[in-house]
């Protein structure tokens, strides 16, 4: 299935407008490269709801969400960020974060409106996989968290897959 990234991340930021609102967190979105990729629409939504869930989540009022679509130069292949100022992670947690039930200190002892199972990501990390992407986090206590997804683009994935050769001289 041929999915548009910027439509699935679009429609994600739209959702989570109003509960960013409420937490008084501001959440844009930045699409600056088409970002076409093969997969399931339903599965990517998924993906990109869990990281705007704990963005929002994991922010203070007046907190800011980036969200952002780019192209990788010279790979056939789509960035994806989603890019908070939260509470952040501590160092030694990052390497855990994409583990099943994972869920910090500070997450478990803070507020009881703040809920979570600890599966988001591990979810989040077994779809992208699925997809020959890859996830990252790279984050700092108390400043703020980036997810990174990398994903192959349509064309890319189509090539991988051996569907389509590739043609020399010819722009995909
Ligand atoms: P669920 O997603 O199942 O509702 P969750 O949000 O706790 O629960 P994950 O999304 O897997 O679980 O995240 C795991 C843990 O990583 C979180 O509990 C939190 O400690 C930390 N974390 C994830 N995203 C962020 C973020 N943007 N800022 C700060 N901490 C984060
Ligand atoms: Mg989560």
């Amino acid at each position: 299935e041929q999915v548009d990234l910027n439509k699935v991340v679009s429609r994600s930021v739209d959702m989570f407008q109003g509960v960013a609102e409420t937490r008084s967190v501001t959440l844009s979105f930045d699409a600056k490269a088409s970002a076409i990729v093969a997969g399931s629409r339903q599965h990517l939504r998924q993906v990109v709801n869990n990281l705007i869930d704990n963005a929002v989540k994991y922010s203070r009022p007046g907190g800011k969400i980036q969200v952002t679509t780019s192209a990788v130069p010279g790979e056939q292949k789509v960035r994806l960020t989603v890019q908070d100022t939260g509470i952040g992670i501590a160092t030694e947690d990052v390497p855990r974060v994409f583990d099943r039930f994972f869920r910090s200190d500070r997450s478990r002892s803070r507020n009881e409106s703040v809920q979570g199972t600890g599966l988001g990501l591990s979810i989040c990390q077994s779809v992208i996989s699925a997809h020959g992407g890859t996830i990252l986090c790279h984050s700092e206590l108390n400043v703020g968290t980036t997810i990174e997804i990398i994903l192959p683009t349509w064309s890319e994935a189509l090539r991988e897959s051996g569907i389509v050769p590739m043609v020399p001289g010819h722009a995909s």
